[in-house]
């Protein structure tokens, strides 16, 4: 298959580019090279001649035009977006450009390829999506792909737009479009302003690890690899207009999860004291959702698809992960925004 992959130089975006490269599809990364964008992600599979890199923003309907015709892609694979919470209560602007309009933007320039291809139903426009547009859970309960949208952040509510229009465009036009809505990823190549990779480099720099709140939240982890590996299995398998929920079935506190990548430092890497003891409690980000959980029996159950690791095995390969690749960290660490704390409304 041809792919055209949105967003391949971002975090997981890059996962399903080397992922599906390694499977042996061509692939087209189409990226506009943001903030959280790092071509070094793909650097394993740049020299591949399955692989091309377009430098292009989805926003762009002249430059999506050229790019559909001239690689005439089998199927669409949406990650491009803003993807930050916090960034999005500091400025909502970029999240409804990109994540709205650009989905918009991205969903008529795959119209019109379909139409002038002969509207073959073998296409698919497969939209990846976050667990975060259903809300936030109490203390019990899962999403199903039939939870009522309820999001709450504006970078939730740019996704949940975006979910729509790909809804409303398979619904009204025919296009054969498939979803899916999953949970937090962490692994390799995570941006260092996101979760993970914050109490790690805190860790090994000595410094005070924030966490926000009380550290009460509950998230279920997925590692990115395993995202990937199902990304690919419903662009393969999944069925047209329907939607899949991905999980990592690994529900857990953001205080212990903080709490297991410090004692695999500890082992790691001792100090002589616990890296926990740098643990710092911070203000909370406004509206801050308390918890997500994943009802995985869709994908589990129709596409035979289930995570191949749990959170402490996944943890420990992402720490590793960092410890052996500094100079990739190390170099983004300097962008904008990095390192300091946004989104406090
Ligand atoms: P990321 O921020 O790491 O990467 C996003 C990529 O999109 C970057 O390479 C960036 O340059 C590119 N991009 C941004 N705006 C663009 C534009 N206008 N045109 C073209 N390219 C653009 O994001 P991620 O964490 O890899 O997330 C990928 C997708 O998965 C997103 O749609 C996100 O909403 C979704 N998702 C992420 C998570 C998570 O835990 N990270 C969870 C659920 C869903």
């Amino acid at each position: 298959m041809k792919l055209l992959i949105t967003g391949g130089a971002g975090f997981i975006g890059s996962a399903v580019v080397r992922l599906a490269v390694k499977q042996g599809h061509q692939v087209v990364n189409l990226d506009a090279l943001t903030y959280a964008a790092c071509l070094d992600n793909v650097s394993s599979v740049a020299d591949s001649p399955l692989y091309s890199f377009e430098h292009a923003n989805i926003c762009d309907r002249e430059a999506l035009t050229r790019i559909f015709g001239t690689h005439r892609p089998d199927l669409v694979m949406h990650l491009a977006a803003e993807s930050h919470v916090d960034r999005s209560i500091d400025g909502p602007g970029a999240f409804i450009d990109t994540n709205i309009t650009g989905t918009y933007t991205l969903l008529e320039a795959a119209r019109s390829y379909w139409h002038a291809e002969g509207r073959l139903d073998t296409f698919r426009f497969h939209h990846i999506s976050t667990d975060e547009v259903f809300g936030s859970l109490g203390a019990t309960g899962q999403f199903t792909e039939t939870t009522p949208y309820d999001p709450r952040s504006p970078y939730s509510a740019s996704k949940a737009a975006s979910d729509h229009l790909v809804r409303a465009w398979g619904e009204t036009y025919g296009l054969p479009v498939v979803l899916t809505n999953c949970s937090n990823n962490y692994g390799p190549y995570h941006f260092p302003e996101k979760l993970v990779p914050v109490v790690i480099l805190k860790a090994l720099a000595g410094e005070p690890i924030p966490v926000y709140g009380k550290g009460d939240n509950v998230r279920d982890w997925l590692y990115v690899e395993d995202h990937a590996d199902a990304l690919l299995t419903v662009a393969a398998k999944g069925e047209v207009g329907r939607s899949y929920n991905i999980g990592g079935e690994n529900e857990v506190t953001n205080l212990d999860l903080v709490k297991m990548i410090c004692a695999i430092l500890d082992d790691r890497r001792p100090t002589g004291a616990p890296h926990a003891e740098l643990i710092t409690f911070v203000p909370d980000r406004p509206g801050h959702d308390m918890r997500y959980a994943i009802d995985p029996s869709r994908i589990r159950d129709e596409l035979s698809w289930k995570p191949s690791v749990t959170v402490r095995q996944g943890l420990a390969l992402t720490v590793d992960w960092y410890l052996m690749n500094e100079p990739w960290w190390r170099a983004l660490q300097n962008r904008e925004g990095v390192g300091q704390r946004l989104g406090q409304g």
